[in-house]
Order: C-alpha cells, then sequence, then structure tokens
C-alpha cells in the first residue's frame, strides 16, 4: 500500500462489484508477474498481439481473439470492424459514414445501457427493437436493412427473456448476413461464456479484462470469427485510426493471456461455495440484532448466477436509514463501498472481497448499528 499511502489515497475495501470507478479487479500474483516478465523487452507488438490471440483462442475454444484496451474499446472496435471489413478507403472515413458504408446498428431498446455510446462513437445510428414488454424475432428482422452493420446483445440474463432469445436472433442475423456481437464485460462468471455465445453462433463476444478475468483493467478480450478479428487488428493499435487511442501494451497482453488462463484453472464451484458461506457467516453475525435481517440475494446486479448477502434494515427501530449507514461505510477507516438494495437494504458482493474483509464489513456495519442505538 505503500504507494497509495504516499500520494495521500485511501484503498477501499471493494464489497460492491467489479467496478471501474474502483480499479476493477485485483490481478493475482501470476497475472502481475507475467506483465513485469513482458515489461523487460520490446517485441514487434502486432507480432505478439497475434500470437496472445492464437493463445488465447485455443484456451477458450475459439476461432480467434484480440486483447482490447476493455470492453468499451472492443465495443468501438467491432463495430468499426463491421463496417470496414479490410478495406482501407473505409478505414480512413471513419467516424464519418458516406452512403456506400452501412451505418446502423440494431439493438433492443429494454436494456439499452450507457456503453453503446462506444459503438456510437463510430458514426452509426443506432436502430432499437422491442420495448419493456417483450421483442418479437419479427422486430428484429424487419429492423435489418442494406444499411445494418452489426446486430449488438448487452448481456444480462436478468432481462433477456424480454429479448429475441440468442439462438433465433442468430439464426435471422445469418440468414441477412449480419454480424451478431454479444458485449458480455460483466458476464464472468460462469467460465464457459467464454465460448457459448460464440458456439451458439455468435460472431464476437467481448469481456471486459479488468472484471471477472481478474486481468489488468485496462484489458479487454474479444472472442470470434478469423475474419472479424483480423478486421478489428486492422482498425486498431498501432495502426493510426479508430482504434489508436485504444493503445494495448505488451504487457497488457501478456497479463490478460495470464488472467485467462488462472480464470479457467479457478475452481469455481468452490468460488461459489465461499459466497454461500459468506451468506450464512453475516446470517450468524446479525442473528440476534433486532431490526437486521440477511437474504441471499441471487442472481447478482450484471445477471451472473452468482449469490450476494443482501442486509435489510429497519430503519424506524434502528434508527438510520439505508444512505447513513452506506456513507458511514463509505468515509470510515477502512473505506469500505458496497451497494445498496431498495430503500432499507444493502448487498454484499464476495466476488471482489478479500477473506480477511468479509469480518471487517460485518464488525464495521455492528459497530454503525451499535452507535445509534
Ligand atoms: C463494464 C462494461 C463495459 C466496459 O468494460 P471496460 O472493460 O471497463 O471497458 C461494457 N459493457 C458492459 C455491459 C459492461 O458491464
Amino acid at each position: 500500500m505503500a504507494i497509495y499511502k504516499r500520494l495521500g489515497i485511501r484503498t477501499v475495501i471493494n464489497g460492491n462489484a467489479t467496478l471501474t470507478r474502483l480499479g476493477g479487479s485485483i490481478m493475482p500474483p501470476e497475472v502481475v508477474a507475467a506483465m513485469v516478465d513482458a515489461s523487460k523487452h520490446f517485441v514487434d507488438i502486432i507480432e505478439l498481439q497475434k500470437r496472445v490471440g492464437e493463445e488465447i483462442a485455443k484456451l477458450t475454444h475459439n476461432e480467434a481473439a484480440y486483447v482490447s484496451c476493455g470492453a468499451a474499446a472492443a465495443l468501438t472496435l467491432s463495430t468499426a470492424a463491421c463496417i470496414t471489413g479490410l478495406d482501407a478507403v473505409k478505414r480512413e472515413k471513419l467516424p464519418h459514414l458516406d452512403e456506400t458504408m452501412k451505418s446502423e446498428v440494431i439493438v433492443h431498446r429494454h436494456g439499452r445501457v450507457g456503453y453503446d455510446f462506444a459503438v456510437r462513437q463510430v458514426g452509426v445510428r443506432l436502430v432499437e427493437i422491442g420495448d419493456e414488454n417483450g421483442t418479437t424475432a419479427d422486430e428484429l428482422e424487419n429492423a435489418i436493412t442494406e444499411k445494418t452493420a452489426a446486430i449488438f446483445y448487452f448481456a444480462n440474463p436478468s432481462r433477456e427473456h424480454l429479448w429475441v432469445p440468442y439462438e433465433q436472433a442468430i439464426t435471422i442475423a445469418k440468414k441477412h448476413d449480419v454480424p451478431l456481437i454479444v458485449d458480455a464485460a460483466a458476464q464472468l462468471p460462469p467460465p464457459e461464456n467464454l465460448w457459448r455465445f460464440t458456439q451458439l453462433g455468435a460472431d464476437l463476444a467481448l469481456f471486459s479484462g479488468g472484471k471477472g478475468l481478474h486481468g489488468p483493467q485496462s484489458s479487454g478480450l474479444i472472442v470470434g470469427t478469423k475474419s472479424l478479428i483480423e478486421a478489428i487488428a486492422f482498425n486498431g493499435p498501432p495502426n493510426p485510426f479508430i482504434g489508436r487511442g485504444m493503445k494495448v501494451g505488451k504487457e497488457e497482453m501478456v497479463g490478460l493471456l495470464a488472467a485467462v488462463e488462472w480464470y479457467l484453472n479457478q475452481d469455481h464451484e468452490q468460488l461459489q461455495q465461499s459466497y454461500e458461506d459468506q451468506i450464512t457467516y453475516y446470517t450468524a453475525v446479525f442473528k440476534d440484532i433486532q431490526g437486521v435481517t440477511v437474504h441471499r440475494s441471487f442472481p447478482s446486479e450484471a445477471g451472473q448466477p452468482m449469490p450476494r448477502t443482501e442486509i435489510q434494515f429497519d430503519a424506524e427501530r434502528l434508527g438510520i436509514t439505508r444512505d447513513e449507514i452506506l456513507q458511514q461505510l463509505q468515509t470510515g477507516d477502512p473505506a469500505i463501498d458496497i451497494a445498496g438494495a431498495g430503500a432499507n437494504g444493502v448487498l454484499i458482493n464476495g466476488q471482489t472481497l478479500m477473506l480477511e474483509e468479509i469480518e471487517i464489513i460485518a464488525n464495521r456495519l455492528k459497530e454503525i448499528l451499535g452507535n445509534k442505538k
């Protein structure tokens, strides 16, 4: 912690999620070691990107893979790739699309996320389908025109029941020769998602390197077809086009490869069990405290099949509101960041917690509630 101390920056116990604003995730020593190793020599960066991509493709049962600088950059580069292919004249024009270029991207209106700015920055117009009552396959098919560059899905299992199912959408996409791309940035666990979408027939699936994978925070992973990955590299750094500001270092490339290896080697069942154990622990801690109830919340905020601890407070009885609790956790020492749950609850996410931090959160919560009584 020496560097943060020197800079006067407080470290935060993250019981919230793999949030970018808190630093994403913590890299395991294997990833850090790989990055340090990579940092010691010059290499041909294009060649390294290719080799790392081959290795990650093999590990994730995909045809091809590419390391981007985050999943948002992956959205931008994928969109660019769908528009330009390997056409240098089109690549030069981005983000100013002319009439010879595809200029529309189809998304579901329900579940639109802010990340679609990363798609729009290529100059395309989003064409929305469906609403909060659902979307029909016809709506998808009718939205496809000769201008359609791609169909994007922003994966979230909690919302997907209102969308055209992947299998059906992929059949329609293939019929019209339009790529279907799944933004699965936060969809790990389960690890199988690294190949599930592409095996269903999606052309590309995108992941954040700095969330579930525990890779470098500024890395992202694209897996999918060889031809699209080639078109992504064509638009990507170090080429001086739309992707030039999305530079990926040799350390991030090698670090992400190490992270994929590390992630696939984890005992995911045991990890799930450790989240269940946390719920059991918090239930025991608060069982005798009046006005506090502990529940198992499932799935996670991003819809991952992963349980969290939900603690509900009787604000009147305890004389403290949810926001006061969150505020005291955030400004206390150590600083603790967890999510709110409804008007009177909080959620503790095990995915980003270290073992000793579980108890620290319990003690701080008890302290905050105790001070109030
Ligand atoms: C986090 C996230 C992103 C952005 O990922 P970065 O790796 O931070 O660039 C994009 N899409 C979704 C759905 C996300 O959850």
